[in-house]
């Protein structure tokens, strides 16, 4: 309640206080007549205090919606020479005020970044603002662009006074400022730097100083350079590690997909980008992916419905899918427990640690049985492969095509003990049946599920569990039933 009550206060004032700016330029600029030298002196006073009060509900209301998450961020690709001008077009007035001069060194000419150009203007502004008001006259800040470890490194460097030691761990807290007398001279709120901090990090970013009293002091923060398209390419076709987990990352909007892509490149998962439903059913059905993102606003299909699909289909029944949506609190009230529970849900703006957080935790959840063991004894290849797509995401699979090799394991010395042996009947060398003998002898057997093309009857068959004959099971059937076998063995 409270948030919402500064978030409130903080709109309502600014339209009057806009009014009241806007009528004090009007008399300045003479609409209503000349004024006395004391009238205009007055005039000056009322117009830089509503600047400063107009500066600090904006700081505040920026400060709300960030504390409360709901600062948007429209990210784009942004061309960093182009951003570096604007912010030295739009300071230019207070550089002047100021009598000092902005040089900018960009040696990543044609970089791109991943960006919200007026967020990120706002970091700049900040950052040369400051850098401003401490200069000495006549201060030529330097405004630097440079590669930093596959970052674009963006600094800003003046020769003030450098900032207080005791001021230095504070630095990117809300209110700090060096002491009281210092903010009557050169203004502000206190908040630019807290603020700052909290929109470079949303770029999946880091902002940090260099300061030496009586030097000067440098600002500088790191933001990941977008590759541009055929070194990315490169890129990843080398850096692809055979362990890192592939996402697939369905969102109908590219920058936005870009950006989670980016920030899971950073927690080491692979991405691939489908921009509606149809690209990621059919990526779906080519590669195997160790989780998804989903935007539930798909220009072809509703999110919920295709996750309520994937749920339908053996093949992607398990995949652990993270619903990424600024309707994802609202959407998923709507559903019921069971999806509620067996999906994530992250609201956007995304924050990139929850993000990672949440698909981690779906992975990892996922692997629960990863622990399992299963002896899969099958002659015929394409059963084979089959099964090892069904379950591979969730059970250890050992596959012998031959009744000699099944037996070589189940009598390995040392090897795991395995949960459970799923058993064809019809094998190359003899009958599956002819293992049971050898199973019994184990010490804490496996669990035995007979897949055959016959249809035995098991009751009569000593330790066998379960049996299900391959032309009338479907794949969820059979995913099932092992799952049920073999799931009261996970303590
Ligand atoms: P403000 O709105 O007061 O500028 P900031 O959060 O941007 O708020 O800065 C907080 C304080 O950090 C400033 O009041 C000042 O004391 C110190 N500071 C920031 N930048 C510089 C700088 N370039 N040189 C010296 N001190 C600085």
């Amino acid at each position: 309640m409270k948030e919402e009550f500064v978030s409130t206060v903080s709109h309502e004032l600014r339209t009057p206080l806009t009014s009241i700016r806007g009528s004090i330029g009007l008399l300045t600029g003479g609409l209503a007549g000349e004024f006395s030298d004391k009238a205009k002196q007055l005039l000056g006073i009322a117009q830089n205090n509503t600047e400063r009060l107009l500066l600090l509900i904006n700081d505040i209301l920026d400060l709300s919606k960030i504390e409360a998450g709901k600062m948007d961020f429209h990210f784009k690709e942004v061309d960093l020479q182009t951003l570096l001008d604007h912010a030295i077009d739009a300071i230019e007035g207070y550089a002047k005020e100021h009598n000092i001069e902005f040089v900018v060194e960009n040696s990543v000419k044609g970089g791109m970044i991943q960006a919200d150009e007026g967020r990120l203007m706002q970091v700049l502004n900040n950052l040369m603002s400051n850098a401003a008001k401490f200069a000495p006259t006549g201060d030529k800040v330097r405004v630097s662009a440079v590669r930093h470890h596959h970052q674009i490194r963006i600094s800003v460097t003046d020769h003030g006074p450098g900032i207080p030691k005791e001021l230095q761990p504070r630095i990117f807290d809300k209110f700090t400022q060096a002491d009281s007398s210092d903010t009557r001279q050169v203004g502000g709120t206190g908040l630019g730097l807290n603020i700052t901090k909290a929109i470079v990090e949303k770029h999946n970013g880091r902002i940090a100083f260099v300061t030496e009293i009586g030097v000067g002091t440098t600002f500088y923060f790191d933001i990941p350079e977008i590759k541009t398209h055929e070194v990315k390419t490169d890129k990843t076709s080398t850096a692809i590690d055979v362990n890192s987990q592939r996402v697939l990352i369905c969102d109908d909007e590219a920058d936005v997909a870009a950006l989670i892509r980016l920030m899971l490149a950073q927690a080491g998962f692979e991405g691939d980008i489908a921009l509606n439903a149809q690209e990621a059913e059919a990526l779906l059905q080519k590669n195997h992916y160790s989780a998804m993102t989903l935007d539930i606003m798909l220009p072809d299909k509703d999110g919920v419905t295709l996750y309520k699909e994937l749920r339908e289909n053996p093949l992607t029944k398990q995949l652990p899918v993270v619903f990424v949506s600024v309707k994802a609190d609202a959407t998923k009230q709507e559903q019921g427990k069971e999806i509620q529970e067996s999906a994530h849900w992250i609201n956007k703006p995304i924050d990139e640690a929850d993000l990672v957080e949440a698909l981690k935790e779906a992975i990892s959840e996922n692997k629960i049985n990863t622990h399992l063991h299963i002896l899969h004894v099958e002659d015929d290849d394409d059963i084979r492969n089959l099964i090892g797509m069904l379950l591979d995401d969730h059970f250890i699979i050992t596959e012998s095509p031959t009744l000699k090799e099944a037996r070589e394991y189940l009598n390995k010395e040392g090897s795991s003990p395995f949960d459970l042996v799923l058993l064809d009947i019809g094998l190359p060398d003899g009958s599956g049946l002819d293992l049971l003998k050898d199973i019994s002898k184990i010490e804490n057997p496996p669990e035995i599920l007979v897949f055959s093309a016959d249809d035995i009857q098991v009751g009569h068959i000593d330790n066998v569990t379960e049996s299900l004959v391959k032309s009338k099971t479907t794949n969820e059937q059979l995913v099932d039933k092992i799952k049920s076998i073999i799931g009261k063995r996970v303590y």
